[in-house]
Parts: C-alpha cells; structure tokens; sequence
C-alpha cells in the first residue's frame, strides 16, 4: 500500500489546501518518490462538469475527459503528471458506485449503510488510485473545512484508514490564522477550535500548515502546539507569498519533507528541486511589464471580482510570460460593458495582447464579437480559446464575409446562418436534455497546416489537446470562409473538424475549438501561449 496522506482545512475554505497538497507533493517528488493526488469534492454532482464557475471556480479538463476541480489543475502544474478518472471524488460519485453494487447484490444480502460502506468505498478507491499509479505516496485532498456536514464522511474514511494503518497514513491540517488589524497580534483560536473539531471526527492532525498574512513565529508555534497537542515542530509557517510556485521552497525551509518521511520511517533521499528553484528565480527576475486583457464574464459575485473560472489561462499567460522574462499584468474586461457601449473597446488598445476564454450562454456574446473585431482591424495579438475561437469565426463570417446574419446556433437556434453549430451526436443529446459529462471532453488528435503560426509554435505536426465545448465550426462554410482568408490550421482527423483557425497579415491572431490553457505548467510553458506573449512582447517594444 502507497503510503497516504489527507490535507484537510480548517478555519475556513479558500485558505489554499489545494497549493498547499501541490506543495507537498513536489517536496516528496523532490526526494526522489513518485506522488498522485486525489481531491475529493463534497458536493453530490458527480463532477464539476454541471458546476456554476462563478460559484465552483474552472472546470479544469484531463486528458480522459473527466471534468473536475481546478485542484487537479494545480496538481498538474506543480507535479508535472497527467491526472485521470482516478484522481477525483465526489460525494455522489461514491453513493452512486455503492448504489450500483447494492443494485447488483455485491454485498451479499447486508444491509447497506453510510457507515462503513460509504467510506469504504472511499478507502477502496484511494488504494486503487496508489496501485495504479505505483506511488510512494498518494495525497488526499478533502474539500471544505473541518466542522461541515458534508465532508464528515470522508474524514471518517482517514480516520478508518489510519486505525488500520497508523504507519501509513499521516492527517495535515491547513488553517488559517488571522491578524486582526484592530489587535495587530496573530491570533491561534480559530485554528485551536477547529483542531477540536478534527479531534471530534476521532482524527489528530500530525502536522499543522499555518496559512496567514505574515509568517508564524515562535509563540504562535508554540501555542499551537501546546491547545493543538502537536510537536512545535510540526507547525509549518505558511505566509502569503508574491508567488505560489514559490510555497514548495518555503515548506522545504521549514523542514518540512524531513518531518513527513520521519514521521512514515522512511530514508530521506536527497533533496532536488533544481528545476523548480531556478523556474522560481526566473519569475522573481522577470521585470519587465507585458499587459494582457481577459475579456469574460464569469468574474462577479456580489460586490467581489473573482478570477478563479479562468484560472488555467491565467496560470498559462503567467508561464510563458516567466519563460520571457517578462513581467505579466493581467486584467479583467466584461465583454457585457461592450456589449452595451461598444465604442468602449477602444481602452483595449494600450494591451500587449487579449484573450477571449471560453464560455457558456449568450450573455455577453455581442460584446466578445466587437473585441475580435478591434483586434483583427488593430493589430493586437489576439488569442481565442474555445468560445473565443468561435466568436472570432463568426466575426470573420460577418464583417469580411458579409453574411450579416451570421451566429452559433448556441447563441440563436434559429439563426439562418450557424456558422458555428452542434455537430452528430450532440443534437441528440442536447433534445434529450442529456447535459452531464457529454460534451466533446478531453485529448482529441489535431494536424497542423505548415506555415502557419500554430505550426512554427508548436515546432511538430501532429498534437493533442483537451476539449470541453459541444458547438463546432460548421463544415458547410468552411470553403467560403477559406476563400475570404480564414485559415484552418489545425484540423481533427477522425472528424474533419477544424479546431484552430488564423489570420494572415496580423501579428498574431489564433483561435483554438481546445484549451491549450490546461496543459501548460510553469516548467513547460504552452507553446501557443508562449508565441501568443512573444507577439505581445513585440507590440509592447
Ligand atoms: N459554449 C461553447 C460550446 O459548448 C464553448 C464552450 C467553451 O468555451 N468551453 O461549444
């Protein structure tokens, strides 16, 4: 058995598990062990597929088309390893397993209750994640904080776990303490309260990670350790930084990898994180400015803008801008403003580069169209991703094809010209009201046409690339678009779809049908985004 380690949060959500477990993850690939991770979601969706992002945050993409929590996201960029099926866990993808065997009489006439089969079924599928992964060590991510029903189960799962295995398993707590400015002193309560709450669910934490504004002292270690009954030592100090890839060599400097392979009696190998430290340098140095502009809608709630539905671009622009040294400065736009002033785009003008990120739904549509339109007639790099991608053909189609009426039968289904429609499969699906997890999802192949911009990127002919959309270009236009200039470089070929499209005579303007923003990590920048801030670069000099 792989040995296990659950992070769970207490205080409050937010207070970065998720970076946190990531961290954790790269210290142990840094002595030499191979790690997977598992986040485990307490919601009863069966994926995040059917999440609001504004409410849940990106639905981030793996290759085998799972749709889950930008958690995976951050695994995927701190361990460099690819995520499957395996790596994910909902509250109803649990019940729904144990209600299919109950169906097929798998537990042989018992009665079935939530204890134990429930976190057995839990237990089972983190061990079959270790075994097929052959990891040293598999950490788990519970969702939420400590004190909420909904993830009870699941740290009754680590408890059940530990119990039969308290060598192998190990419980890390991620809290928050706040440094009220009316005090002006750290305070530990929250964190003592919530280590009590953890003590209730019959678990002990073994290390205490304190999430907070400035770094730990000693007294605060030490008062941890005392209403926490925890070594001192085992207090991490965890206080926000500049960089997130910067956290991995913070714990590193608390000692932190020693204590955890102390802890499982295991040799510690030495230390490599040589990759990871000079990538860190690299972004520390990166001073100059390269302003990209996010136009989306899926920022506000309430009085708060929050960037976290877009977080994959946001990471994928901050990667090849470090790959550059530059400095990325990223802003939000509402495509809805241009929508009702779209004289407004012309602010767009002082940015390197704009990225239109994909999305759902007419709100805003309008607006998404007018900023393509400045970008094709003003030189400005553009990048479209998904719906971006869309948004740019029907553009095209309109203004330099002259079908007026041009739309995607997303947007308007009886629109007469769909120059972007559903395809085969998905008029089904979309009729029978059939919406979870039946998108276009995860790595299709795609052939790149030479002499384009996505070739000489991607320096190679054929790639591979992760999809979430049900709406494609529709063949039926493609020779006229073809004609007025539009090129398909990149072409799906089991289904003759077309997945990216360019401009000729314009810096840089490329729209991908896939998220090329999933598979960038900071060690290995995505090759478009990479060109995208190249051109960005070139505008800004
Ligand atoms: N709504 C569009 C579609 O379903 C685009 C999806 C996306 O941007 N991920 O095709």
């Amino acid at each position: 058995m792989s040995r296990i380690i659950f992070v769970g949060g207490g205080v409050m959500s937010g207070v970065g598990k998720g970076i946190a477990t990531s961290s954790i993850g790269k210290i142990l690939q840094g002595r030499g062990f191979k790690v997977t991770a598992i986040k485990i979601d307490p919601y009863v969706n069966i994926d995040a597929g059917t999440m609001n992002p504004i409410e849940h945050g990106e639905v981030f993409v793996t290759n085998d088309a799972l749709e889950c929590d930008q958690d995976i996201g951050n695994y995927e960029r701190f361990l460099s390893e690819e995520f499957t099926q395996d790596n994910y866990m909902t509250t109803g993808r649990v019940y729904l397993e144990v209600i299919k065997k109950e169906r097929n009489l798998e537990y042989g006439g018992k009665c079935v209750e939530v204890v134990p089969h429930i976190p057995n079924e839990v237990i089972a599928r983190i061990k079959r994640a270790g075994r097929r992964t052959k990891a040293d060590f598999v950490l788990v991510e519970i969702g939420g904080t400590v004190g909420e029903y909904q993830n009870l189960i699941f740290l009754e799962a680590a408890r059940m776990m530990c119990l039969k295995n308290p060598n192998k398993v190990l419980f890390v707590m991620v809290t928050y303490l706040p440094v009220p400015k009316s005090i002006g002193e750290m305070k530990t309560k929250p964190t003592q309260n919530a280590v009590r709450i953890l003590n209730e669910a019959g678990i002990q934490p073994d290390i205490i990670i304190g999430r907070s504004e400035f770094p730990l002292d000693e007294p605060r270690k030490k008062k941890i350790s005392v209403f926490c009954n925890i070594d001192p030592k085992d207090v991490v100090s965890s206080p926000d930084t500049e960089f997130l890839y910067e956290i991995p060599l913070n714990f590193e400097k608390e000692g932190l990898s020693t204590r955890i392979l102390n802890k499982f009696n295991m040799r510690p190998k030495k230390k490599d994180l040589k990759d990871w430290e000079s990538m860190v340098n690299r972004m520390k140095n990166s001073k100059k400015p390269v302003k990209v502009a996010i136009v989306g809608k899926y920022f506000q709630t309430g009085d708060f803008v929050l960037t976290d539905s877009y977080l994959s671009v946001i990471e994928a622009i901050k990667h090849a801008s470090w790959n550059n040294m530059l400095k990325p400065e990223i802003e939000w736009f509402s495509a809805e403003e241009y929508e009702k002033n779209p004289s407004k785009v012309k602010e767009l003008k002082d940015y390197d580069g704009i990225i239109i990120p994909g999305g759902f739904g007419s709100r805003g549509i309008e607006g998404k169209i007018k900023v393509i339109e400045f970008c094709r007639e003003n030189n400005i790099p553009f990048l479209g991703l998904c719906l971006g991608m869309q948004m740019a053909v029907i553009e095209f189609a309109r203004n330099i094809c002259g079908i007026k009426d041009a739309n995607s039968s997303e947007i308007d289904p009886k629109c007469s010209n769909p120059v972007i429609t559903l395809i085969g499969d998905q008029v089904d699906l979309i009729n029978n009201k059939k919406y979870g997890a039946t998108m276009r999802l995860g790595a299709y192949p795609c052939i790149l046409k030479d002499y384009t911009i996505s070739y000489s990127a991607y320096k190679t002919k054929e790639i591979s690339e992760r999809h979430r959309h049900r709406y494609e270009l529709n063949n039926d236009y493609r020779t006229l678009l073809e004609s007025k200039g539009l090129i398909m470089a990149g072409i799906n070929p089991e289904r003759d779809l077309v997945e990216i499209i360019e401009l000729k005579n314009h810096p840089f303007f490329v729209g991908t049908q896939f998220h090329p923003e999933f598979k960038s990590t900071p060690l290995v920048p995505h090759p478009l985004f990479n060109s995208f801030i190249l051109a960005c670069k070139k505008r800004a000099n």
